[in-house]
């Protein structure tokens, strides 16, 4: 097909994400990618800001990770998870329980982010009702969050503020806490943390667990909070027989800097959900990890009656050991702070710049915040001027680029998230 082929069925039948029929804003045929790169159409190469949602961390084409899928592909692409099982599933199993925080020794593996928080819900519900507290099925969560696009998830999306709040009339009703204040390195804030632990004291009794992303809020608004805020959710959880879920998705696997967000707190928490990055970004894959006291408390009532049709994909699985397995064997963290270090660089000056309100960097994630909703058009148009990819949301232009993207490719990246700024 011709780009403009393309573009008129995809006009025609296409729904892309958080978007009308016909969308407001035409998207760009993209035709390759190759390691940092994207490769438009008509020729042009971007720069990827995005990773793909947080995903590519290793780039596109990376060839251990090509051969990872090639290889799995000769054996089998797909067989039903269901009585049968198979070595890069468990692979993929163990090697999450030997990266992830002490305690959490079961995993399962979901197709996607969102499903994972939905079985993490799910684990926490029947896990309170097996030990004999079937009251307690509602979740607590702080404001600003996002989970997920799926009905349970979106219920501990902010109701007011965040993406879903056309469903508040709809969705099972939660508790929120405020939105955690300051950035993180701030140290924590005591009225907040009175407020924190009252919120969850007030309802414990009606509390199956509270979910969380540790240190990054990232669909929800690209904040960064003091780890400190965590240490006070697992006392005080702990302390009243509540669960807590760590919703990795975004900034597992290296992100923000340690391996996962929840070890700058050094705290575990009962629940995590991990996707996005998982796989390099190849394929479609999460996985909820659970305690062995959750496991065997379910287990010991019944079943956890979950199962869709491609869990523990091979081909996912036999990728997302390729994607850990480089992660473990190169220097992740000297990448990630390299990375963080350039989008300092980068950013920093656009501080003062008039409309911008904030510019924020935390390991390879750099933010900048105006005083305005961003025209997504004409910013992503003035970033692809310069080269670069971006997907400014709301008032936020941000970029998490893959982790391998180098020194000229980070001075790209800011000169594209500047003409972005200018232009939206
Ligand atoms: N949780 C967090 C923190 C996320 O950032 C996302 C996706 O952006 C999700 C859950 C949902 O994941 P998915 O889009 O794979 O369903």
């Amino acid at each position: 097909m011709t780009p403009e082929e393309i573009l008129a069925a995809d006009r025609a039948h296409v729904w892309h994400p958080y978007t009308a029929l016909p969308s407001a804003n035409q998207p760009y045929v993209v035709s390759s990618a190759e390691g940092v790169r994207l490769r438009l159409a008509d020729g042009r190469e971007l720069v990827d800001g995005m990773s793909s949602w947080w995903a590519a961390i290793h780039g596109y084409r990376h060839p251990v990770l090509d051969a990872a899928v090639t290889d799995q592909l000769g054996r089998m692409s797909h067989v039903m998870f269901g009585g049968l099982t198979h070595e890069p599933a468990v692979q993929l199993a163990r090697t999450l329980v030997e990266l992830a925080p002490e305690g959490l020794e079961h995993v399962f593996l979901a197709d996607s982010g969102s499903v994972s928080v939905e079985v993490a819900m799910k684990m926490c519900l029947q896990y309170q009702r097996a030990i004999g507290r079937p009251q307690r099925r509602r979740l607590a969560t702080w404001r600003g969050g996002y989970h997920g696009d799926t009905f349970h998830p979106m219920s501990v999306c902010d109701p007011e503020g965040g993406m879903h709040h056309l469903w508040g009339d709809v969705l099972p009703r939660q508790v929120f806490a405020p939105v955690p204040p300051g950035g993180f390195a701030d140290p924590p804030d005591e009225a907040y943390v009175a407020a924190l632990v009252d919120a969850v004291e007030r309802h414990a009794d009606e509390l199956a667990a509270v979910i969380v992303e540790p240190v990054v809020q990232g669909a929800g608004g690209m904040r960064f909070h003091h780890p400190g805020y965590l240490r006070v959710l697992r006392e005080v959880t702990q302390a009243h027989g509540v669960l807590l879920i760590f919703d990795e998705i975004a900034t597992g696997f290296g992100r923000t800097g340690t391996m996962f967000a929840a070890e700058h707190a050094g705290v575990a928490p009962d629940v995590m959900c991990v996707g996005k990055a998982l796989t390099g970004g190849y394929l479609t894959l999460a996985a909820t990890l659970c305690t062995p006291e959750i496991a065997r408390g379910i287990s010991a009532t019944g079943v956890l009656a979950h199962g869709p049709t491609f869990m523990g994909n091979p081909l996912a699985c036999a990728v997302a050991n390729a994607s850990l397995g480089l992660l473990r064997a190169g220097d992740w963290a000297g990448q990630v702070a390299r990375v963080g270090a350039g989008l300092r660089a980068g950013l920093e000056p656009l501080r003062g710049t008039p409309g911008v309100t904030d510019v924020r960097v935390l390991g390879a994630i750099g933010v900048v915040q105006l005083d305005h909703e961003v025209d997504l058009g004409a910013a992503t148009a003035a970033a692809i001027d310069r080269g670069v990819w971006l997907r400014p949301f709301r008032d936020l232009i941000y970029t998490m680029p893959p982790y391998v993207t180098d020194d000229a490719d980070l001075a790209r990246i800011a000169a594209g998230v500047a003409a972005a700024v200018a232009a939206g």
